[in-house]
């Protein structure tokens, strides 16, 4: 990446933070855009050129992607489940972002882009039970995804493609199974299980009170990728040939019981479990089918869940111990 000029659009949020700080770190010469004031990112790098914008406008789009070499498209209005199942329309509007930002990248002509699409976009008849058969690129078709999240997910894949095909824009696609690391929404509404679960762990050990709700039966299966996975995953797939969607998720699939088992091991704690079964839970059951990115990048996430949600866990402990706020305070990580 060393003397790149590169557009981190959503930079202000989980794993835009993240890549804003890999992409110093390689050389690159980054430009880092959120619609967020910069009070409210999760990591502000001295580095990069930190800027304001809302990238549902195309002259936002066009001045952001203007004399850079790759876009990085990592904004979406989005969350969990919690979020997701009752925000279809604002989650959809992220359709303006991809689609302005892939608009002013073939004017601007950016050389390569980025789209972080999501396990969202797979068939949900085929994660209709716990014990799931692991997903294939080919299963999102047919197409029955995720209502709103999930269908605007697949659009815009779909509009890469065409971009790649019709104007000859590169375009690469990874499809995110759950992410989870230090630096993301722990709380507020928007936060996925791994971030919740260490949240109402870390309470309950704090305030003494023995007890944690868990969305469901506990009995639903997921798999989740530590960051540093996503980042290494991210830019492999950025740099390699492959032209289709490819899965970026780790194959370790554990039920949320054992999610919690592991979080209140690290804790020093066991909890009363009390089951809400009205509230949202997604699909039953997910995994990551990794034939692909192996076969064609020699690679796949590793990182063991237990390690990532050590290193989670302690980061949100000490922001709740701490008393910090539910929005994240700014934090400058040197380059
Ligand atoms: P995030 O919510 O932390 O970051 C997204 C950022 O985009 C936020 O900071 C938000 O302010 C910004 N944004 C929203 N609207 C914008 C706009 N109009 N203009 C500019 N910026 C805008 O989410 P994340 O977890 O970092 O996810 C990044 C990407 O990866 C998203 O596209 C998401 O759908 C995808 N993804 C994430 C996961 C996961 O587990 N985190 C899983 C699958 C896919």
């Amino acid at each position: 990446m060393r003397g790149k000029r590169v557009l981190v659009a959503g930079a202000g949020g989980f794993i835009g933070g993240w890549l804003v700080g890999e992409l110093l770190r390689r050389g690159a010469s980054v430009r880092a855009v959120d619609i967020k004031p910069r009070e409210e990112w999760f990591q502000v790098h001295d580095g990069a050129d930190n800027l304001r914008m809302d990238l549902r406008e195309i002259d936002a789009c066009r001045a952001a992607c203007a004399g850079v070499d790759q876009v990085f498209n990592l904004a979406a209005d989005m969350g969990g489940m919690g979020f997701i199942e009752h925000h279809k329309a604002e989650c959809m509007l992220s359709v303006l972002i991809n689609t302005h930002l892939l608009m002013a990248a073939r004017e601007k002509d950016v050389a390569r882009y980025f789209y972080s699409s999501s396990a969202c976009v797979y068939n949900a008849a085929k994660q209709a039970s716990p014990g799931v058969t692991a997903l294939r690129e080919e299963d999102a078709y047919p197409a029955m995804p995720e209502d709103g999240y999930g269908w605007e997910k697949l659009f815009s894949e779909r509009m890469c493609r065409h971009f790649t095909e019709d104007f000859g824009l590169e375009t690469r696609v990874a499809r995110y199974h759950n992410v989870y690391g230090p630096h993301g929404t722990y709380d507020g509404g928007r936060e996925k299980a791994p971030a919740a679960i260490c949240r109402k762990v870390a309470e309950a050990k704090l305030s003494g009170r023995r007890e944690i709700e868990i969305w469901g039966d506990g009995e639903q299966t997921r798999s989740f990728m530590y960051i540093d996975d996503c980042l290494k995953g991210t830019l492999d797939i950025m740099a390699c040939d492959v032209e289709v969607p490819m899965n970026l998720g780790s194959a370790e699939l554990v039920t949320i019981n054992r999610l919690v088992d592991l979080i209140e091991e690290i804790a020093g704690v066991r909890l009363h479990r009390r089951y809400d079964l009205s509230a949202p839970q997604g699909v039953r059951g997910r995994n990551s089918d990794n034939g692909l990115i192996r076969q064609r990048l020699g690679w796949e996430p590793s990182i063991p869940l237990a390690t990532g949600l050590e290193r989670t866990y302690a980061w949100i402990y000490d922001r709740i111990a701490a008393g910090r706020s539910a929005k994240p305070a700014a934090v400058a990580i040197p380059a």
